[in-house]
């Protein structure tokens, strides 16, 4: 296939794209290089510079002829959100609404959309299924809710084929070493030990050691990068086969909690990473799992890579070089 990845240059984008490379599928990558890296280009793919916001662009771009698209171009920082919603409104909402458009004048029928665990907001139960209630805690969470409903209503009355993958915690990085931009400046557990590990930061900020978990420290669902991009061509090629809509959880469906990651990339690294328990981060819950039963059921997806072992260790690779 075809396949446009609006946001392939960055962090997870890349490793989407790389598993479509794999899979003998011709790539385009639509960046604006905002937080995307030219790092993370194969030499196989076409890559075109321009923003989403800008639909002239977008237009020009699917006139060439696009069988899928997928679309990871968003900003993520969930607490960013709550003081610059309308950044988040003019890129998630604005930005999505444009790629839509675009895609139905050029008659592109198949879009994968980066979905997020913050749809769900604090868990009532545990683990998350697909039909647990969405109450967004952040507005970051109300963006990608909101798009979703907005794929709902494009698949009803233009036909457009969806498939929505909330992806729990998104960690580590190719296991055969081939994406090499780091995360800087990214405020999420696993980055931020890595930085600290190279003495990019100082110290890790536990946020809150009274949580009620197995060791007092927040649990999250850590699900690996190349199990994401494995999930994204199994969705993609089960939109195009199936002609059905498709919303999907993609987790481990395992935690870890921020004191197991710490003290397996003090093992891993050889670096000591100093660390303080700080007070919790607001709109932080104790613990969120994935159940990714509906992948496995559909798609035959699980996750292969996400224990925290290869977690850290395919992230260190790639950051004790960088
Ligand atoms: N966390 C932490 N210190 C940090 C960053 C994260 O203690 O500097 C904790 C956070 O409270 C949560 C887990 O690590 O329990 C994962 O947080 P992250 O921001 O990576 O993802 P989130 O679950 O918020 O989407």
């Amino acid at each position: 296939m075809k396949v446009l990845v609006i946001g392939g240059a960055g962090y997870i984008g890349s490793h989407v794209a790389l598993e479509l490379l794999e899979n003998k599928h011709e790539v385009t990558v639509f960046d604006n290089f905002s937080s995307g890296q030219k790092v993370n280009l194969f030499p196989e793919e076409k890559v075109i510079e321009a923003d989403i916001m800008d639909y002239s662009s977008l237009i020009k771009c699917m006139k060439q002829g696009y069988d899928a698209l997928i679309h990871l171009a968003a900003f993520k920082a969930a607490g960013e959100s709550m003081i610059k919603p309308q950044k988040y409104s003019d890129n998630n909402i604005t930005g999505t609404i444009n790629i839509l458009n675009a895609a139905s004048r050029a008659d592109i029928k198949n879009i994968v959309f980066s979905s997020s665990a913050a749809v769900f907001g604090e868990p009532d139960y545990l683990p998350v299924d697909e039909d647990h209630p969405k109450n967004p805690e952040n507005y970051y969470g109300f963006t990608k809710l909101n798009i979703e409903y907005l794929l709902s209503w494009y698949d009803k009355l233009l036909g457009i084929k969806f498939a929505a993958l909330r992806y729990f915690n998104a960690a580590g990085y190719d296991p055969e070493g081939r994406i090499k931009g780091l995360e800087i400046g990214a405020e999420n557990l696993l980055p931020v030990i890595m930085d600290i590990a190279t003495g990019r930061r100082e110290k890790l900020k536990i946020f809150g050691g009274d949580w009620p978990t197995k060791d007092g420290t927040g649990v999250r669902d850590y699900i690996h990068v190349t199990d994401l991009g494995k999930a994204h061509l199994l969705s993609l090629e089960y939109i195009v086969n199936k002609k059905e809509s498709l919303i999907l959880n993609l987790g481990s469906e395992h935690g870890i909690s921020v004191q197991e990651m710490l003290d397996t990339t003090r093992k891993v690294t050889g670096r000591p990473i100093p660390s303080e328990v700080v007070d919790r981060r607001p709109g932080d819950p104790a613990k969120l799992i994935a159940s990714s039963k509906k992948a496995h059921e559909i798609l035959n997806w699980k996750a292969g890579h996400s224990d925290v072992e290869t977690l850290v260790r395919t992230a260190w690779e790639i950051y004790k070089n960088g």
